[in-house]
């Protein structure tokens, strides 16, 4: 008589883990990425941001403005490529 009550309980019990983007104040540096210029080698550190052309310390590069331009040599964001650490 129990089968009448098999309803509903599909979902797994176990706690699925939950992707936190955590946008903490605080620049988590292990997370911060390097991003260098090509064409002149500039490294851009989200970390450090570029405060001096509006891009705020702990920006990612994502959110740095499509029409932001290398400070040293005025490359645009897509002459950069990120730094990889392996
Ligand atoms: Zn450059």
């Amino acid at each position: 008589m129990l089968r009448r009550y098999r309803s509903g309980r599909a979902f797994s019990e176990r706690a699925v883990p939950t992707i936190v983007f955590h946008c903490s104040d605080a620049t988590d540096v292990s997370e911060a990425a390097q991003w260098m210029c090509l064409i002149c080698g500039w490294i851009y550190d989200e970390a450090l941001g570029d405060p001096e052309h509006g891009v705020a310390p702990g920006t990612r590069w994502e959110d740095v403005p499509m029409n932001w331009t290398c400070p040293e040599c005025g490359a645009r964001k897509e002459s950069f490529e990120k730094i990889q650490f392996d």
